[in-house]
């Protein structure tokens, strides 16, 4: 229920806790256990020996899914009711948090890579959060014979580096040097929020389309992986889905309403406390950390109600910026081992995610755009890439590359045909 008693006093961030089951390996060297979950109850108990004391730590959650839970059991629980607010209009934000190896990218992505969608369009069991999400969106918005435009982004934020995984293919051949050029800027959009320059925005039609998005991808970030040592643990990735949907008021103008989902996998947790102490790597680790120490930091400040609160000292903090103290709804999961080995950081895990739960946002549904307010954006937004080519070609102006000339030509031309699609809709209402 939200209304205007979310507005004045705000909502909590919900806070989510998953362990995972042990694994093969774990189960073979007969690992002790030593978190158990009581999903019922919200809670998660961790038993610890100090100085032969055997003592309990419970922690209470928003919910809380032990290692039985599927993919199913978390996504109907937590996710659905989210994916609903975000077609209502709401921006939402999903990150997962916790130290490398606990699942976040099983719970965010999953196992569906090769096997897609079943003969009913029905996902593989193991599918997480993203593919189960993207399902839910256009069944609902095919439900309701709704005439709509979904977008997606998907990008990856590595030592405070930006690179787009949606971006054309070339990019996996280049040298390392080649790839740094092609670092994404982040820039303020004027309207108080920052976006990606020339961040690919894939405009998709349908569920399947988005899924082999997806797949190029997680494979982008997996040849980078091991081209890169391993980076994904230090690495954050950020899937984004904008929804547009038409709608008329009685008096027949006609209104966009847009809603947009964040689902961010986050860097291994465990970067925070142990890299950044070898020498020559310092500064290169310290930017590795930068984006999860401000993460942490913000939330101090939020929850602690400091007056500064460091949204600008990294990447991540300032492109999610509103979805910690602003107008989004955000969840956090977070997740762990089941075993022994991992106490020290299950501890960290459980006493920071328990922390954000103080964290209150004031959600704050978009306000609906009139189709010719929207259009008129778009002019807009033209006139400045037209200003820039021109610029560029006269050279009386800032030098920009070739690559991100094209790439502005080609988003004009995008724009074109969009304003020149909503007008034929208009003169038309039965097209698309
Ligand atoms: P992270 O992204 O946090 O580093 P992963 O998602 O890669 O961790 O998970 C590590 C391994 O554990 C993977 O092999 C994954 O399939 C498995 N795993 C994680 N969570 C679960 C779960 N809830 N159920 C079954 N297997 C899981
Ligand atoms: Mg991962």
């Amino acid at each position: 229920m939200s209304g205007r008693h979310d507005k004045e006093k705000g909502v909590n961030v919900q806070v989510l806790l998953r362990c995972r089951p042990f694994s093969d390996d774990e189960l073979r060297s007969n690992a002790p256990q030593v978190v158990t979950c009581n999903d019922y109850q919200r809670e998660v108990a961790v038993s610890q020996n100090i100085a032969g004391k055997h003592i309990d730590r419970i922690f209470t959650f928003d919910k809380v899914f032990g290692p039985s839970a599927q993919q199913r059991d978390l996504y109907e629980q937590a996710v659905v009711p989210i994916v609903n607010e975000v077609l209502e209009g709401f921006n939402c934000t999903i990150f997962a948090y916790g130290q490398t190896g606990t699942g976040k990218t099983y719970t965010m992505e999953g196992e569906c890579k090769r096997s897609k969608s079943g003969p009913n369009g029905e996902l593989p069991p193991e599918a997480g959060v993203i593919p189960r999400a993207v399902k839910q969106i256009f069944d609902t918005l095919e439900s309701q014979n709704a005439e709509y435009s979904v977008k997606v982004t998907f990008l990856e934020l590595y030592n405070e580096e930006i690179t787009d995984l949606l971006a054309p293919e070339e990019i996996s051949r280049v040298t390392l040097e080649e790839k740094q050029k092609k670092q994404l800027p982040l820039m303020e959009d004027g309207k108080g929020g920052v976006l990606v320059r020339g961040l690919e925005e894939e405009i998709v039609a349908s569920a399947s389309e988005i899924f082999t998005l997806l797949e190029r991808g997680s494979a982008k970030r997996r040849t980078a992986e091991t081209f890169l040592n391993k980076q994904s643990s230090r690495s954050h990735s950020l899937f984004s889905i904008t929804i547009h949907i038409k709608e008329a008021t009685p008096e027949g103008e006609e209104l966009i309403k847009c809603g947009k989902l964040n689902l961010v996998d986050l860097a291994g947790s465990e970067n925070i406390s142990r890299s950044g102490a070898r020498e020559g790597r310092a500064r290169e680790a310290g930017e590795i950390n930068k984006s999860l120490l401000t993460l942490g930091r913000v939330i101090n400040a939020l929850v602690e109600h400091l007056g500064h609160i460091p949204y600008r000292d990294s990447k991540l903090t300032r492109l999610l910026r509103d979805s910690l103290g602003g107008r989004t709804k955000t969840c956090i999961i977070a997740t762990v081992s089941p075993a022994v080995h991992c106490l020290e950081e299950t501890l960290s895990t459980l006493d920071y995610a328990h922390r954000a739960k103080n964290i209150r946002n004031k959600p704050e549904v978009n306000q609906k755009m009139m189709k010719s307010t929207l259009i008129k954006d778009l002019y807009g937004e033209i006139e400045r890439l037209k200003a820039e080519v021109y610029a560029a070609r006269e050279k009386n102006g800032v030098y920009i590359p070739k690559e991100r000339y094209y790439q502005e030509e080609s988003e004009r031309k995008a724009m074109a045909d969009q304003i020149e699609q909503m007008g034929s809709s208009d003169r038309n209402p039965a097209e698309g």
